[in-house]
């Protein structure tokens, strides 16, 4: 039989857990895994023969792609290429974010005396602005966990608020938000400690007890860091401290280069910070000994992108100078000469825009802003299907670039490393689980067939009549108390199964046994998915990745 799994027992009923206090304890999360070996292991390219590749290292496909149809590849670069070690950066955006909260957005300055614990929040909860809740959703829109800043709602509360309502929520904007990126775990967790500071003295937070502005001032607060260097600077003095090196990043893009892909960058992160990430990962350059030998291996890079809009609205395409940064006009990337004074005498009333040839060109050209269309000319494919492109946001990065331009995607997802280890962990726990879900099941159909049978069984005599019903009701109690214990030891087994893979909101990929929200995201909208960007190397690039057979119930 199979070794239970350690039941941690809590007294609540939910397949969350206990409600956790403001500092409860850290405990192992999904983002302590995901740091890639740090001693470089060679590539199957550069053994003589493929050896099977470990699960933390495969590619998952939802959707078949053929490698060979492919003839541009693109990353995203913030935990995309550059995986940042969330306890140290999130904590330095949630001190940042506070400071702007209290200085700038008139919150109390007890604010700075809270503590951020980062492997509370996770990836794919969706945050209630109005009621101040954060909630776990299945992919039918079911809530199965939900949280009041820091206190689990009982299933009667959840269930009123969001499962017994006429119409089901979509859990979309702009009464909610997606904890979809890991740049939102600080935001979320510093909004339900806020949720409780406004229950218990609404006085002290501008907006009282209306946490809808709570939130969009916790967003104000977000987007000035990001946007006032406060957050890019720390992580350029001091980058690694911040970011997770891995060395099988270079080897990985440059055998897809040599496999004849022209490779590109595209992301919103500015030139003069893409610079010092890129070159700490590609050449371990910091500080002024940064270089531009990373640009060669690339043929385009594209700064400050302003995904998703760049899949959708045309925008002026700016060159960036990398020795400088400063950036000139172009015509869809062709340079626009600028106007000097020797240019004054001359009769050359014309454009002298002229096309962009990358061929020749040994490093990447950098440019800012534009649009897609810029890039597919620069990059020769003709076709949507003929570009990959990799991403961490299923929103920013794969959801529209997919939709509307047919890119091929693949979504980085560095929890699944975690994923793949507890499940493996946990494998004969899981045949027990579903062997005692198939016996909970059967004895309920029991006890309910049974019970319809005395209630409209045939007419017999009343004596006869009694004895029946007397053997029956007995019957049905002892299935019943079977049936309790079956599920009771089932439940257990679940919640304990859960919070191993996160202590507060259970499996990232489960919401009891279906799909979470995020997970049915993923499915729909990333072709392929894996815990690290660098995975790639580990695969031929003429790979033709297969999607899995589709089962439908009657075939599991
Ligand atoms: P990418 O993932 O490489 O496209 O870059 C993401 C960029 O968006 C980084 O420069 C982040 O600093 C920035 N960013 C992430 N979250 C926010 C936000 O909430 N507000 C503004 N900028 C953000
Ligand atoms: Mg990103």
């Amino acid at each position: 039989m199979s070794s239970p799994i350690p039941i941690n027992m809590r007294p609540s009923s939910e397949a969350g857990t206990a409600s956790p206090p403001m500092g409860h304890s850290p405990s192992q999360g999904y983002l302590d895994v995901p740091a890639p070996a740090s001693r470089r292991e060679p590539l199957w390219c550069e053994l003589e023969r493929a050896g099977p590749i470990e699960p933390k290292r495969q590619i998952f496909c939802n959707r078949s792609l053929s490698m060979k149809q492919i003839k541009a590849i693109g990353w995203d670069m913030d935990y995309t290429i550059a995986q940042y070690k969330p306890k140290s950066f999130e904590e330095l955006a949630y001190r940042e974010t506070v400071d702007k909260l209290v200085r700038a957005f008139g919150y109390p300055k007890s604010l700075y005396e809270l503590q951020f614990d980062y492997s509370f929040m996770t990836r794919g909860l969706v945050v209630d602005k109005r009621r101040g809740n954060v909630i776990k959703v299945d992919r039918h829109k079911y809530v199965k966990v939900a949280y009041h800043g820091f206190r689990l709602l009982t299933r009667e509360e959840r269930n009123e608020a969001y499962n017994r309502v006429a119409v089901r929520d979509e859990f979309d904007e702009p009464d909610y938000s997606m904890v979809d990126t890991l740049f939102s775990l600080a935001e979320s967790y510093l909004f339900c400690q806020l949720v409780e500071l406004a229950d218990k003295d609404p006085s002290c937070i501008p907006h009282g007890r209306a946490y809808a502005p709570i939130w969009r001032d916790v967003r104000y607060a977000v987007d000035l860091c990001h946007r006032d260097g406060s957050l890019k600077r720390e992580v350029a003095a001091n980058p690694s401290k911040y970011i997770h090196d891995d060395p099988h990043l270079v080897p990985m893009l440059r055998m897809l280069k040599r496999s004849g892909r022209k490779l590109f960058l595209a992301t919103n992160s500015l030139w003069d910070y893409t610079h010092v990430v890129m070159n700490y990962l590609c050449s371990g350059l910091t500080g002024r000994r940064k270089s531009e030998e990373w640009l060669r291996l690339f043929d385009v890079v594209i700064v400050g992108a302003a995904k998703p809009g760049f899949f959708s609205e045309r925008r002026p395409l700016f060159a960036v100078d990398p020795s400088d940064g400063s950036l000139r006009n172009t015509d869809g990337g062709a340079p626009i000469i600028p106007i000097g004074l020797d240019d004054l005498p001359a009769d050359n009333g014309g454009s002298t825009a002229s096309q962009v040839d990358l061929g020749d060109e040994d490093k990447a050209l950098v440019f800012q802003g534009g649009h897609y269309i810029d890039l597919h000319r620069m990059l020769g494919v003709s076709s949507g299907t003929e570009v990959l492109y990799i991403g961490d946001h299923i929103y920013g990065d794969i959801l529209r670039s997919k939709k509307s331009l047919g890119w091929r995607t693949m979504l980085v997802v560095p929890e699944l490393e975690m994923e793949l280890e507890c499940e493996a962990q946990f494998a004969d726990a899981q045949d027990e689980m579903r062997a005692l879900r198939q016996q909970r099941d059967d004895l309920a159909d029991e006890v309910e067939r049974l019970e319809w049978a005395l209630a409209n069984g045939p007419p017999a005599p009343p004596a006869e009549l009694e004895q029946r019903r007397a053997e029956g009701r007995a019957a049905v109690e002892a299935l019943r108390a079977r049936r309790q214990e079956v599920k009771e030891r089932h439940s257990s087994m679940l919640r304990a199964y859960h919070e191993a893979f996160h202590p507060v909101w259970g499996r990232l990929l489960k919401t009891g046994y279906q799909n979470s929200r995020y997970a049915h995201q993923m499915d729909r909208f990333a072709c392929l998915y894996t815990a690290q960007t660098s995975n790639l190397g580990w695969y031929a690039p003429d790979r033709a990745y297969r999607g899995r057979i589709d089962l439908m119930a009657h075939e599991l």
